[in-house]
């Protein structure tokens, strides 16, 4: 769950750049420094930074000991070295030229759908209408408006009555494209692939797909701010820079909401959880299609995310309370991240998000979990683990889809051997 902290004063320097309509906001020469906070000291000052320092977080300041990426434009470098040699926080330049990552993840052939480049919403909505229109099996639908009026999709896949159902959920977050372009991977697998162990899978279980929960912040993040995560609704606050937009909808949703998170509490930052549960009207529809199908059949929700390579469990709002069948849905985890890591060698961790990230509140996981009694359910941190973080070149698609693809089927044979499709 390595995260995005957007800081005022950047979004300010960001947005001088980038009135709406102009050009998106451009990089050229920001760095991201990664830094390795080994005390509590080191990371009280690192919360203050931004009080003289341009900065924008890529993860959530959580535990020390771990190591934080912070984007820094060029006139800033010089600055930020000096404060952190005085700190004595250990760090590394990762990235020269931010801007050179943002061209070489952008979108590339977007005539069509396929899975070598990433692609714009329209392009992926295509695919889907066309998938649905060409196969009897599909059912879709469009199960509510964003703020912004844009539909949000559904798919389910059914080849036969009685199964129970997998839910997957893609692109909650705008900035994170590989989540789209793996779910939407894994749909085409499930509808398309000729390997015999994923056409049993589409036979027995019925596969329930919302590729772009927030496709208002996904449009923005392709036209205006590559790093923009949240939705688009402007919330109410203001500062320097004007009107606040958006909430963190992976905040949002009421289950132990509001406990605990890295400034889930401010309006201007990128995650802010809302005022209250439920806010966010994608969340809402999300919600009602959930809770629009019989208690049971879904059996298992996997929210898809980037980036750091985890399995996140529940809960997420307690790193010392653990769901009733927490070692279950470890060796379930286990046997997706066995497999995946088979492919190409990835690691996926897994365990609770709470005792592994941070205590934070107000995720899909945990709802779906909690409140809709889903016997497995999880969030997958795709690649990587920081190298190129958000930005993941659009070469890497493919493989982060096979890779998921062989750990999803691993994952489901031994949901199967649990019980939780019983
Ligand atoms: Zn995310």
């Amino acid at each position: 769950m390595k995260l995005p902290i957007l800081l005022i004063a950047l979004v300010a320097m960001v947005a001088a750049k980038s009135a709406p309509g102009r050009m998106a906001a451009r990089y050229d020469h920001f760095r991201i420094y990664q830094l390795t906070i080994e005390t509590n000291l080191q990371m009280e000052e690192l919360k203050k930074i931004h009080e003289h320092i341009s900065v924008h977080f890529l993860n959530e300041l959580g535990a020390v000991g771990n190591k934080y990426n912070v984007i820094v434009g060029p006139l800033f470098h010089r600055a930020l070295e000096k404060t952190l040699k005085f700190l004595e926080i250990v760090y590394e330049v990762i990235v020269d030229d931010l801007q050179k990552l943002i061209d070489e993840s952008s979108v590339g052939d977007d005539s069509q759908m396929e899975w070598e480049t990433y692609h714009t919403l329209d392009t992926i909505y295509d695919w889907i209408d066309q998938e649905c229109a060409a196969h009897d099996f599909l059912e879709c639908k469009v199960i509510g408006q964003s703020y912004e009026g844009r539909d949000i999709k559904s798919i389910r896949l059914s080849k036969r009555s009685g199964n129970k159902a997998i839910f997957l959920e893609g692109n909650i977050h705008a900035m994170e494209w590989i989540s789209s372009a793996t779910v939407t991977f894994l749909l085409n697998q499930l509808i398309n692939s000729e390997d015999p162990e994923m056409q049993r899978l589409s036979e027995e279980y019925d596969w329930i797909v919302v590729p772009m929960v927030n496709p208002d912040g996904f449009v923005y993040t392709h036209e205006v701010e590559r790093l923009w995560r949240k939705n688009r609704r402007p919330n109410g606050y203001r500062n320097e820079s004007g009107d606040c937009y958006g909430i963190d909808m992976n905040r949002n949703f009421d289950y132990h909401w509001g406990g605990a998170g890295w400034n889930i509490d401010e309006p201007c930052d990128h995650w802010f959880g809302g005022e209250k549960p439920n806010t966010e009207v994608e969340i809402i529809s999300l919600q009602n299609f959930v809770s629009s199908f019989e208690d049971g059949y879904i059996r298992s929700y996997m929210a898809y995310h980037a980036y750091g390579q985890y399995v996140l469990l529940p809960y997420g709002h307690s790193n010392t309370e653990f769901p009733p069948n927490y070692e279950q849905m470890k060796r379930i985890a286990a046997a997706f991240s066995d497999a995946a890591a088979d492919v190409y060698g990835s690691t996926f961790t897994y365990g609770a998000s709470g005792l592994l990230n941070y205590v934070v509140s107000g995720a899909a996981k945990d709802w779906a979990y909690g409140v809709k009694k889903i016997p497995f359910t999880c969030t997958v941190e795709l690649r990587d683990k920081g190298t190129f973080g958000f930005f993941l070149p659009s070469n890497q698609i493919t493989e982060v889809g096979l890779e998921v693809t062989a750990g999803l089927k691993a994952l489901v044979n031994k949901a199967a051997e649990e019980g939780i499709f019983d």
